[in-house]
């Protein structure tokens, strides 16, 4: 065992008390809501994805809500989500009034696949929204084939475990008509509570701006930008998911940082890959010419054995997490569209077997392999064992 280490935390973020001079310099201004810090950030944003747009939000889901409300999907229509993400990816869609329809993803990937939504498209398909899962990007090219010639259904990426991934060479927003991040308090770039809207339709701005903010012409940086007060209308309706500048003073530094931190979260991964391919623990497959931004590093056991490999993991000292359960497999959307066991087989298997391991820029060597000896030492066993019961 790796001396020393009895505690690996499940994550650790890489702010620090000195960062508290970015939010002082933001209590020395008069503006504290949106201000020109966002605006600056905005830009930076604009330079990392070379892209006409980007908007800062205060969280994902509130960064999609506006999304749906800007591009005014709502009841009737469709939009086309995997099984396997985070519940906020189809909550959205249902808070509009729009319907989810799940598709199940790759077996190998976890990854939203082409063939599943040219399968799922209806006339009432308004939107598809892949999830690059785990910071690994879905083939957007593929997926932009499998829509070709509906000229109505746009591609709201999922991009909340990616910001600094790429695949073949392209970037989220390249091929999507909007990216949407998180900067929550576990992601790879965080503020605590945040996100950012990214988009290659530069006419999508002012609308995009207007839901961000409650449907009103202007937000207040701009109609104090005068020495005179200037009335604003509502032109639609939005809702309140601006990001404040007291946050967004926080982002800067660590949207310059985080190329630099990629291989170090490339380095760690790489080694628990390393470790366990010889073992009874499944991981997601890694493709050729993607580099995944790394966000979390999931692992797959037998279901009977899930949720005891996490009590074991946490007994020595290892936290742990699980990304995610499949999304139909929860009491609201099963009971509200009557799924069964037998749905979405590759997502329900994999939400009931899964779990990740700690993953992040801090983490150092020796509690890397703190972690890599416990599940090589007590994981596996409980993996083998629970394959033979079941052989
Ligand atoms: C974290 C996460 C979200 C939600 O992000 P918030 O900023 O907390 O709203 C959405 N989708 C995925 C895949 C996530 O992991």
């Amino acid at each position: 065992m790796a001396a020393g280490i009895t505690s690996v935390p499940f994550f650790r973020h890489d702010l620090a008390p000195a960062n508290a001079a970015q939010v002082g310099a933001v209590l020395s201004t008069p503006f504290l809501t949106s201000g020109n810090v966002g605006k600056s950030v905005e830009q930076k944003l604009k330079e990392f994805f070379d892209l006409p747009g980007a908007l800062l939000v205060n969280s994902w889901t509130n960064g999609a809500l506006t999304t749906l409300l800007a591009t005014g999907i709502g009841p009737g229509d469709e939009v086309i989500v995997p099984a396997m993400t985070f519940i906020a990816s189809a909550n959205v869609v249902e808070m509009v009034g729009a319907t989810p329809v799940f598709v199940d993803v790759d077996p190998d990937t976890l990854l939203m696949t082409p063939d599943s939504v040219g399968a799922a498209i209806t006339e009432r398909t308004r939107a598809i929204m892949p999830v690059h899962l785990y910071g690994q990007m879905c083939d957007m090219l593929g997926l932009r084939a499998a829509i070709a010639g509906h000229d109505n259904i746009l591609i709201i990426e999922d991009a909340a475990h990616c910001f600094e991934g790429s695949r073949d060479g392209y970037l989220p927003g390249t091929h999507g008509d909007f990216a949407i991040f998180s900067f929550y308090a576990t992601k790879n770039i965080t503020c605590g509570e945040g996100g950012a809207i990214i988009t290659r339709h530069a006419d999508m701005l002012a609308p995009l701006q207007q839901a961000r903010l409650h449907g009103m012409t202007a937000g207040a940086i701009d109609r104090y930008r005068d020495r005179h007060y200037q009335h604003w209308d509502m032109v639609r309706l939005g809702c309140k998911s601006n990001l404040p500048d007291l946050l967004a003073c926080l982002l800067p530094s660590q949207i310059d940082e985080i190329r630099d931190k990629l291989p170090i979260r490339h380095r760690l991964a790489e080694n628990y890959r390393r470790s366990f391919a010889d073992g009874p623990i499944a991981m997601p497959r890694q493709l050729e010419g993607a580099t995944s931004a790394e966000h979390a590093f999931a692992i797959h056991v037998p279901h009977a054995v899930r949720d005891e490999a996490i009590l074991t993991l946490n007994d020595a000292g290892v936290g742990a997490g699980v990304h995610f359960r499949s999304v139909p497999s929860m009491t609201y959307y099963r009971t509200k569209y009557n799924f069964g066991e037998s749905d979405f087989p590759v997502s329900n298997n994999w939400g009931q077997g899964t779990l990740s391991l700690p993953l992040y820029p801090s983490l150092t060597v020796e509690e890397q392999d703190h972690v890599i000896d416990v599940v090589r030492r007590l994981i596996y066993p409980l993996c083998s064992s629970a394959q033979k019961m079941s052989a």
